[in-house]
């Protein structure tokens, strides 16, 4: 985002090995809004350390949490934000990117032609021979059994009807299914951030 004019003002900070449990890699900051929700969902905004750090020093965001990592510079200890905050409001888009994982998302990673939540592929519901388009109404999940049993046909022709009929969702739908598979690293301090409701469903 504001990468380049920035690579100065970290470039003080040196990495240290003091706490061995946690690497830097494995420090990156989930980005809020002004609002306190997460910028996206999907992806989860989350930022390189240097990143978060060269934000809260440009006074472009809060820290909410921090780790206890801490990179040294020769002027300051600095914890590493592990939530941050932006100060000004960024307006979210009403509907979610067409990507693959979104899709997959939408349809609970679930083939839409039987259940099946192994070897997934996409398929063209109206085949695109058949002017089929690549968008949210067209793609489904399909496992790839069935992907090549319907082959170049529709789902009347193969008499495999489509369990949900594809739509395109909105951010909040999604946000709704992505509860059920959480990224693979969260850490502790964003649970909060990204769940308001997870001890009421515990
Ligand atoms: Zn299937």
């Amino acid at each position: 985002m504001f990468q380049a004019d920035l690579m100065e003002s970290t470039a003080r900070f040196r990495s240290t090995a003091e706490d061995p449990t946690r690497n830097l890699s494995s420090c990156p900051a989930l980005v809020l809004n002004a609002d306190y929700t997460p910028l996206a969902y999907y992806p989860l905004s989350v930022w390189p350390w240097q990143t978060a750090i060269k934000a809260v020093f440009l006074d472009r965001v809060d820290i909410v949490a921090s780790y206890e990592r801490e990179v040294h510079s020769p002027s300051l200890d600095m914890k590493i934000p592990s939530v941050i905050a932006l100060r000004q409001y960024v307006r979210q888009s009403e509907f979610p990117a067409f990507t693959r994982f979104n899709v997959f998302l939408r349809d609970r990673f679930q083939c839409q032609y039987c259940g099946n939540p192994h070897q997934l592929t996409f398929d063209h519901v109206i085949p695109r021979r058949l002017g089929g388009r690549t968008t949210w109404e067209n793609i489904i999940t399909a496992c790839a059994p069935c992907n090549m049993k319907k082959g170049g046909r529709t789902p009347k022709q193969a008499a495999m009807p489509v369990r949900r009929a594809p739509i395109r969702p909105t951010s909040w739908q999604l946000q709704q299914y992505g509860k059920r598979f959480p990224p693979n690293y969260l850490h502790e301090t964003w649970r909060d951030w990204l769940y308001w409701d997870i001890e009421l469903e515990a």
